[in-house]
């Protein structure tokens, strides 16, 4: 079978990247300690916190690093991993520390590793939480009262409508909440960055090489085109665009279409007027809207998941419409950049981690919040390959529910579903 290269889509990542990666393809038998399907954010965090520690890794991606969502996001650098709240409802209080801890280490690795190891991907602090109903004022005030109870030590802020309107350069939120720990960056730089990482610890990368299947065993072979890789485990990283091991994994996480647009860069004066913090934004709606600006100043703005399987025929006149409302004082800017990618979401908004057979482990499905989390998972499938099982166990655990069809894109049951939480945005 040949495979049809694919290099990155046309965003305004592919278009600043640092570097154009060109690992080679997968040929002829290889052997490794660990061997990681699939270089987003998931594999490349996995790969490098085990080369970190001195595993021989092999990390093979069916196209280029970053070629999924990592390379493709709002680039919103968020804390905690979706589904926490149900771990610690079922598990109950007596891990409530270890819960805030996995809440905040996916910030702590990244801020470690751009600085260690010297990534250039705009990182800048600050996101803001935004209501667009009165009613979400509550999650406002939540959100700060649980960082007094929890004594954070970084700065954070709740903002009233005229302090988000000054802020913000809107009328259409009603108040907003700050943590200058979140922030936002350049995804796909980060994800090339800790790939070079990873690669100059040592690990073995493969690009234009998807896997086709699994042969297990003691030493699972994981199998390419042209190559093959025998490994004492395997991480499968594929996440949505994953279709590996159906008979374990399908309908388990669902792929959902997010889009964004980029605008040309604005004139100063605008920026000053929408976002003179340079701070990342996001509603507090089920289906979210979130912006920022990039390092040369275009609004990158996001939003509307699309579960019907269908990408919209254009994304500029999908999502430009939604960025005027915000802001109607950008009518006139030009976009130069539009774009889209899969999220891959999980029913119960848990990611679904386990293993199969022992040694092929499995980690995926963050429901469009996966920045932060993604490299907290890293860390927690390096250290369940060494035998700590105590943060996988927390995921393994948990039960999840499938629905037929479900991770085919264009399901119509999934579009159903997901009309509901618009509608219940709307309300
Ligand atoms: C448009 C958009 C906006 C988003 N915005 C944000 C945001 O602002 N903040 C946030 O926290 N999260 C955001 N997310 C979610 C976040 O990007 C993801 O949760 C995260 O990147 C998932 O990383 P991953 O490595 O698990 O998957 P991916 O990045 O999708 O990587 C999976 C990789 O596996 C490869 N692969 C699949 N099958 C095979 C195979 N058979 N062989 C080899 N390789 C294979 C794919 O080619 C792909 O490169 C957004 C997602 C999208 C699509």
């Amino acid at each position: 079978m040949i495979h049809q290269k694919q290099e990155h889509t046309s965003s305004y990542y592919a278009a600043t990247a640092n570097d154009v990666t060109d690992y080679p393809v997968l040929q002829g038998s290889h052997s490794a300690d660990v061997c990681v399907v699939g270089a987003g954010f998931t594999g490349v965090a996995t790969a490098l916190t085990l080369a970190e520690r001195g595993y021989s890794v092999a990390l093979i991606e069916a196209n280029r690093v970053g070629w999924g969502a990592s390379g493709r996001n709002g680039g919103q650098l968020i804390n905690g991993i979706s589904g926490l709240s149900r771990i610690l409802k079922k598990h109950g209080t007596g891990i409530a520390d270890m819960v805030w801890d996995l809440r905040w280490r996916g910030n702590n690795i990244i801020r470690d590793r751009v600085e260690k190891y010297a990534i250039d991907c705009d990182l800048k602090d600050g996101y803001v939480e935004v209501a667009t109903k009165p009613r979400q004022i509550a999650d406002i005030e939540y959100s700060a009262a649980e960082r007094k109870r929890h004594n954070f030590p970084y700065r954070y802020e709740t903002w009233d409508r005229d302090k988000t309107r000054e802020m913000l350069g809107t009328d259409a939120f009603h108040g907003g909440f700050i943590c200058y720990r979140d922030g936002h960056l350049h995804p796909l730089n980060l994800c090339v960055g800790e790939a070079r990482a990873a690669h100059e610890l040592g690990a073995r990368v493969f690009e234009q090489s998807p896997v086709i299947g699994i042969a297990h065993g003691d030493r699972p072979t994981v199998k390419t085109a042209s190559g093959f890789v025998q490994a004492d485990a395997v991480v499968l990283a594929g996440n949505a665009y994953s279709e590996l091991e159906p008979g374990h994994l399908s309908n388990l996480v669902f792929p959902a279409g997010s889009y964004i647009i980029g605008t040309e860069p604005l004139a100063d004066e605008m920026v000053s007027e929408i976002n003179p913090l340079d701070v990342a934004v996001c509603d507090l709606n089920n289906v979210v809207d979130y912006y920022r600006l990039s390092a040369d100043k275009r609004l990158l703005y996001g939003g509307a998941c699309n579960y019907s399987g269908r990408d919209p025929a254009s994304i500029t006149a999908f999502i430009r419409p939604r960025m005027l409302k915000i802001y109607p004082q950008l009518k006139d800017v030009r976009i130069d950049y539009e774009w889209g990618g899969k999220v891959g979401i999980v029913l119960n908004r848990i990611p679904a981690v386990g293993r199969i057979n022992k040694n092929v482990y499995y980690c995926q499905g963050y429901s469009g919040h996966g920045v932060c989390a993604t490299h907290v998972m890293g860390e927690v499938m390096a250290d369940a390959l060494a035998g700590t099982m105590e943060r996988f166990d927390l995921f393994a655990d948990m039960k999840h529910f499938r629905i037929p069809g479900s991770q085919w894109l264009g399901n119509q049951i999934i579009a159903l579903g997901m009309l509901y939480y618009k509608m219940k945005d709307m309300l």
